[in-house]
């Protein structure tokens, strides 16, 4: 990591989180993320970021509100000050771009005059986030050469006001402003009485990057009152000028078929925190609610035993990534390698399994084209002649016996040996249980049977299948278990795998008028 620190110094980054969405930090912010000693972020800065941190990292929340909990810019100056001061690496997380409207400046100043290094970060401020997500044109070159960015927090102080309304009300370009909406009816009327267009568009931008992004248009006469009725809540940008007249073409990120569509999942906590990437940049909401915990099964005599004579096999069998991670964990543990599977045919379920085996150097010989354990089995019959072969699986405990009897029929000398199973966790139901009942649910996926046992021992099944949630599922046999607990299934993914499911999830919303 590119991190120059002065040794036996302090220092401090001031780093930019960018608008909202966790992957719109900079590489340059992660990185930094990742080697601070103490972390104090700001209420605009995504805690989601915080994965980066280190296990030891301090983390300090420093909101600027009134109520307790809140501290002041003196305050947080000071503990900038004192941390770096006390040799510390830290890292000052702000919303968007530090120095934009960000007080960044200051902390520079103070950091400079207390003699500890600094370094800027900057982050993809809040105005050119909300444009670009939503289509929203700052500089397109037929309408706008120019862009101003304002204030709008000083609307509300009007006497002390340094913003000359006269000059800014012939701008002859886009003009955005940042915290404008206390004083969004103020701003407007200036810009009015100082000679704007009353029918100059305008547009407001509303947690920009989330899935509950809003856009609300009309004309500077009319968007206050509108942004009243639609109930438009800070943080929003506010945007005047031609390019606040947005072609809904380009609002590319509120077209997507998941936007705001809240997507339960139901994995394990690492299975899940993967699900949720992959709903995030497809522009969803997930919900995370843990169902399950793997325990590695590497620990067992039967397992270590087999460990010993791998090379005695024709073929091992992989049918999931978490089987792949638990088997190279278990061999990293006995600093043992790749080699133990020098002569051995290595066989994957699916795309995702191949790809973890590839992470690990390994090029599976046979992947069937159909991600299911009866697949495999038959495919793998039909590529490789089994009679006498030795073959070994290296699966979940819970995995079904369908994949041995096939093999057994095709004359294979199997040894089904469990490396992991899954445990079932509670998680906390009365939450998701109430935005069940309060329809804010738009769908829950299962990845395995055993995460849909694991959640309908926590959630009744009569409350899904009398609500509005729907129900997907990643292959059939999840939707067998899903079937004999009596719950109605919406989809069933046609490829077998997270992204598969994500494809089906996407396909019934475009298909949805
Ligand atoms: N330094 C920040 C701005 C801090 S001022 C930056 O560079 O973005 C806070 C203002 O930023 C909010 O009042 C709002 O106007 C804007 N803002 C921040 N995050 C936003 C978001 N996700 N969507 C819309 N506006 C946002």
């Amino acid at each position: 990591m590119n991190i120059e620190k002065p040794k036996n110094k302090g220092m401090v980054y001031l780093v930019g989180a960018g608008p909202g969405r966790a992957d719109l930090i900079t590489v340059r912010g992660a990185e930094v993320l990742k080697a601070a000693d103490c972390i104090i972020y700001d209420k605009l800065a995504n805690p989601a970021l915080l994965t980066y941190a280190g296990a030891d990292a301090e983390i300090m929340h420093v909101p600027k509100r009134i109520g307790t909990g809140s501290f002041t810019q003196d305050q947080i100056n000071k503990l900038l000050v004192e941390k770096a001061s006390s040799g510390k690496t830290v890292v000052r997380l702000k919303g968007g771009d530090p120095c934009i409207f960000g007080r960044g400046s200051e902390e520079a100043r103070i950091l400079a005059e207390a003699d500890i290094d600094f370094e800027i970060v900057p982050g993809v401020t809040a105005a050119i986030a909300a444009a670009e997500y939503a289509g929203v044109m700052l500089t397109d070159r037929n309408y706008s050469s120019q862009v101003a960015f304002i204030t709008g927090h000083e609307a509300d102080s009007k006497q002390q006001s340094s913003i000359d309304w006269s000059v800014l009300a012939k701008f002859p370009g886009s003009i955005v402003f940042y915290m404008g909406m206390g004083g969004l009816q103020f701003i407007t009327d200036q810009l009015i009485k100082n000679g704007m267009d009353i029918n100059t568009p305008a547009a407001v931008i509303a947690d920009a990057t989330f899935p509950n992004q809003r856009i609300t248009t009309s004309t500077l006469g009319l968007i206050t009152d509108k942004c009243k009725q639609e109930n438009i809540a800070p943080p929003a940008i506010v945007v005047i000028g031609a390019a606040a007249f947005s072609d809904t073409k380009l609002n590319w990120f509120m077209k997507k078929p998941l936007f705001g569509k809240s997507i339960v999942v139901t994995r394990d906590h690492h299975g899940n925190a993967d699900f949720a990437a992959k709903i995030i940049q497809r522009a969803g909401n997930p919900i995370e609610f843990p169902t399950i915990k793997l325990k590695p099964l590497t620990n067992t005599n039967e397992f270590l035993h087999t460990l010993e004579k791998l090379s005695k096999y024709d073929w091992i069998i992989f049918t999931s990534t978490n089987g792949v991670c638990i088997f190279f964990d278990c061999l990293r543990d006995l600093a043992k390698d790749a080699r133990v599977f020098a002569s051995t045919k290595i066989a994957a379920i699916g795309s995702r399994t191949a790809n973890s085996l590839n992470d690990f150097g390994i090029k599976p010989d046979f992947v069937p084209d159909v991600f299911t354990g009866k697949e495999l089995g038959n495919q793998l019959i039909s590529h490789a002649n089994l009679q006498g072969k030795k073959v070994l699986l290296l699966r979940s405990q819970l995995a079904s016996v369908e994949l041995i009897d096939l093999l057994h029929r095709a004359g294979a000398d199997v040894d089904n040996v469990p490396i992991y199973t899954a445990v079932t966790t509670r998680s906390d139901c009365g939450p998701l249980t109430k935005q069940i009942v309060e329809g804010q649910i738009d769908w829950l996926t299962f990845a395995s049977p055993s995460a849909v046992t694991a959640f309908f021992e926590q959630i009744k099944p009569d409350l899904i299948n009398s609500g509005n949630v729907k129900v997907a599922s990643i292959g059939p046999v999840t939707s067998e278990q899903l079937k004999k607990i009596g719950i109605k299934i919406d989809l069933q993914a046609d490829e077998h795998t997270i992204d598969g499911l994500l494809d089906a999830l996407e396909e019934s919303e475009k298909h949805k008028t």
